[in-house]
Formats: structure tokens, sequence, C-alpha cells
């Protein structure tokens, strides 16, 4: 199902090509936080990837966390990273990617969700006509509902890897 599929699939965050978003006329960016810029087994952001999210500002970037996470802590990491964030979004549904779109300005045109979940990032991305962009998760360890989805994910990539 196409509705399923990222447009790209790389390793990770900073594997992802820019310039070429660029070219597109992207210049938004939704970013899922655990597990795509956070670990599920780390209590931080890692400098590498607090590097790439400031030089995607530098970049010309608008970005925003869009997370289904409901603890405070998701909004605290955030405010460290100084970026902007809709947290207990319940993605795939529309509402938190559209009210994140309103927050910065910006539309799904111009708009690449980036995320480590098929069935939450990916899907809720495509379907409002986002460019969507799978990262494999920063980690083994996550919920034991997505450890479920983890399987059907892999069914639904059928074989296909990253890019990089
Ligand atoms: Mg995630």
């Amino acid at each position: 199902m196409k509705v399923l599929q990222p447009d790209i699939y790389v390793s990770d965050v900073l594997g992802i090509d820019l310039d070429a978003f660029k070219r597109e006329s992207i210049d938004t960016l939704l970013i899922d936080l655990d597990n795509t810029i956070l670990s599920r087994d780390a209590t931080e952001v890692t400098g590498e990837i607090r590097d790439w999210i400031r030089g995607l500002e530098q970049s010309g970037f608008i970005t925003c966390i869009v997370s289904n996470n409901w603890h405070s802590s998701a909004i605290v990491h955030a405010e460290k990273l100084q970026m902007d964030i809709v947290a207990k979004a319940i993605k795939p549904l529309p509402f938190a990617f559209r009210q994140a779109l309103v927050r910065v300005g910006s539309k799904p045109s111009r708009t690449a969700m980036i995320g480590d979940q098929i069935f939450t990032d990916i899907l809720g991305g495509n379907l409002l006509g986002m460019k969507t962009v799978l990262v494999k998760p920063l980690s083994a360890s996550d919920l034991p509902h997505t450890l479920l989805l983890r399987r059907l994910e892999r069914f639904v990539l059928a074989g296909r890897e990253p890019l990089d």
C-alpha cells in the first residue's frame, strides 16, 4: 500500500539529503522525537544530532517536533533543543500535523515528516500529502505496542533497505 511507504528511507537523520529538499522547495521539517532524534535507551539527544538540528535552522529550515509522547519529558527535550513541539499527537491522525503546520506557518506541500514508525509518522505524513522520511529506530527498545507494530513494518517494507 502506497500510503504506508516512505518516500525516503535512510539509516538515521544524519543521512537525509537536505540539499534535495531545498531543490524540491521543502523548507519545513516535522520531526518525531522518540527513537528518531532521542534514543529510547538514552536520557539525552546525542551531540551529533543536536548539531544536526542546529544546522537545520542555519540552513533555513523551519522545524517542529510532532510526538505521540504524553510525558512532560518530551516538552523538556524540545526546550533543551530550542524546538517547537506538538506533543500528545495521536499520529497518524491529522490534527497534530495540522497544528504544527499552523504554528510554524507552513503547508504540507513544503513539508517533510521524518520519523521511525510507519504506522504513525509515515502513514500520517503521507495522508496529508507530505514528503515522508523513514529512519531506522535509534534503539531496539520501545513501547510494547510499538514492538508489535515493528513486525508489521518489516512486512510492509518487504526487504526494502535504507539508502545509506
Ligand atoms: Mg518514534
